[in-house]
């Protein structure tokens, strides 16, 4: 059955071109997809390594910072408790000067430690051995340990500091029996951070702040005097929850809108360090590598998508040919109509299936009457067109699904009609004659004679004695006296059988 392997064949192709269509398209988007991972990778192990290098820097500043605090502290913390023991009272002040103050406190960037009494009244100065009355009662690194006994080591919000920026840090003493003796005072100067920061190298965009544990900017760099001071506590950003202790975020700070990757250090001392890095330059290099992937990517997927897009159409244009091929190879050229290896394998076809289902098949062998004769007056070329004549009478008759209408042989046509009755077959014969007498009117009478038979298949029938039963019928028709058409008698059939 070549027309089935045909179909078959045909069938095959247009799958093949989906599935080639299909197996590219995932192959670019399993691509895609393994590409986006290893980029998103990537982006990540850049995010990591620039982690990395800001804690390593906050860690550098954070010890910087809680060193210098601590010393300045203990020396704080000797001038509160030698004041606490009476008999300081009773030295000279030279001699008081020597107890109380350490060189440590005389270093670079701290003030000269000061202490005032319970009114706020400046009584020892570590600068002068008789200083200038001043009050200082009203300042916060007085009254909150006035008021606060438990308060520790504090420091104060960035201020104006006997003539320069400085952060103030101040002890309370305590008598013996708990009684406020009054304040003991120092101070760290801005020039402090600005001799640490300008110590580092720093990219642009860089930020480094510290802060007091209530979220008071302390200082930043890039230095500006307007953010000195300023309390992030209502603010959004860095809330505790998105930047923790030792933890990272990524995003806009409280400061400018440059969106940055910020590092808080984790930190034993009243101050901690925020450093941060523009996104833009933590991202620089992957953004470079994923524009350059990405175009080589999207440049390839262009290449197997279109080249796909040729080989399917490619494929779609094989398969109409081949449809074209069999068309050609299963019709007669002259009348249009199926030709006898197409009619071969239908009847083979619809005689089983008739079998199977216990259906009569009904065939017409149609013949032109004296068509020697015709040719022989008008000429094999005239004889052709009556031919095609026939052939439209056929086929204006014959319109079922199924049926088929063949050109068996030189003047001869076949029909096959599954399903058909002898009664249903003998009158599509009837019809299909007297459509070519009256088609042939007026010209040379044509006519066909037609043998009509339907068998309802037995076993051990073949398709070839429905044909055979046919023909005799067609013959009998002939000797009869031709135009007319001759149902095959069951008798007949049942001998051919
Ligand atoms: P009848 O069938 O009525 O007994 O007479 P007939 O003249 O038709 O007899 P026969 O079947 O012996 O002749 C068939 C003729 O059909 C022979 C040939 O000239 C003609 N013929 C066969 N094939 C073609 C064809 O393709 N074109 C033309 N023009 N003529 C054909
Ligand atoms: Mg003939
Ligand atoms: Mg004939």
């Amino acid at each position: 059955m070549p027309f089935q392997r045909g179909k078959e064949a045909r069938r095959r192709w247009r799958i093949s071109a989906k599935l080639l269509i299909i197996s590219s398209v995932a192959t670019v988007i399993g691509f895609s997809a393994i590409c986006a991972s290893v980029m998103l990778d990537m982006r990540r192990g850049e995010e990591e390594i620039a982690r990395q290098t800001l804690e390593n820097l906050a860690a550098g500043i954070d010890a910087d910072i809680s060193r210098n605090i601590e010393l300045y502290d203990l020396s704080l913390r000797a001038v509160a408790s030698n004041l606490e023991m009476p008999a300081i009272r009773d030295v000279s002040k030279e001699l008081r000067h020597l107890i109380l103050f350490d060189h440590a406190a005389t270093a670079k960037h701290f003030g000269a430690i000061q202490v005032f009494d319970p009114a706020g009244n400046l009584s020892i100065d570590a600068a002068s051995l008789d200083p200038r009355p001043e009050n200082r009662g009203d300042e916060e690194y007085f009254t909150v340990h006035r008021d606060h006994p438990d308060t520790g080591l504090f420091i104060s919000r960035p201020m104006l500091h006997r003539g320069a920026y400085a952060i103030v840090l101040s002890r309370r003493i305590t008598g013996e029996d708990g009684r406020f003796l009054g304040v003991v005072v120092g101070s760290i100067r801005f020039s402090y951070f600005h001799d640490l920061f300008g110590r580092l190298k720093l990219a642009p965009g860089d930020t480094i702040t510290v802060l007091r544990s209530d979220r008071t900017i302390i200082m930043r760099t890039p230095f500006d005097l307007d953010v000195i001071g300023r309390n992030l506590a209502q603010q959004l950003d860095w809330k505790s929850d998105n930047l923790k202790e030792g933890g990272a975020f990524a995003g806009k700070g409280p400061v400018d809108a440059t969106p940055r990757l910020y590092v808080r250090r984790n930190s034993a001392s009243p101050l901690y360090v925020v450093v941060g890095k523009p996104l833009e330059s933590v991202f620089n290099l992957w953004r470079t590598e994923v524009m350059r992937i990405g175009a080589i990517m999207a440049a390839l997927i262009m290449f197997v998508l279109s080249t796909t897009l040729v080989l399917a159409r490619e494929i779609g244009r094989r398969a109409d040919a081949e449809d074209k091929l069999e068309e050609m190879a299963t019709t007669d050229a002259l009348t249009g109509l199926r030709n006898r290896r197409k009619f071969d394998a239908e009847i083979e076809l619809e005689w089983r299936r008739a079998a199977r289902q216990g259906q009569p098949v009904g065939l017409l062998m149609i013949d032109a009457d004296h068509f020697k004769a015709y040719n022989d007056t008008f000429g094999h070329q005239a004889g052709d067109q009556v031919l095609v004549g026939i052939a439209i009478c056929i086929s204006d008759a014959v319109r079922r699904a199924g049926d088929c209408a063949a050109r068996f042989g030189g003047e001869e046509f076949a029909v096959l009609l599954p399903g058909a009755s002898p009664i249903e077959a003998f009158n599509v014969a009837e019809t299909i004659r007297l459509k070519v007498e009256q088609w042939c009117e007026g010209e040379l009478i044509t006519t066909v004679s037609v043998g009509v038979a339907s068998i309802k298949p037995a076993a051990g029938q073949q398709w070839s004695n429905l044909v055979e039963a046919a023909d005799k019928a067609l013959y009998a028709a002939k000797a009869n006296g031709r135009n007319q058409s001759v149902l095959a008698s069951p008798q007949k059939i049942a001998l051919v059988a």
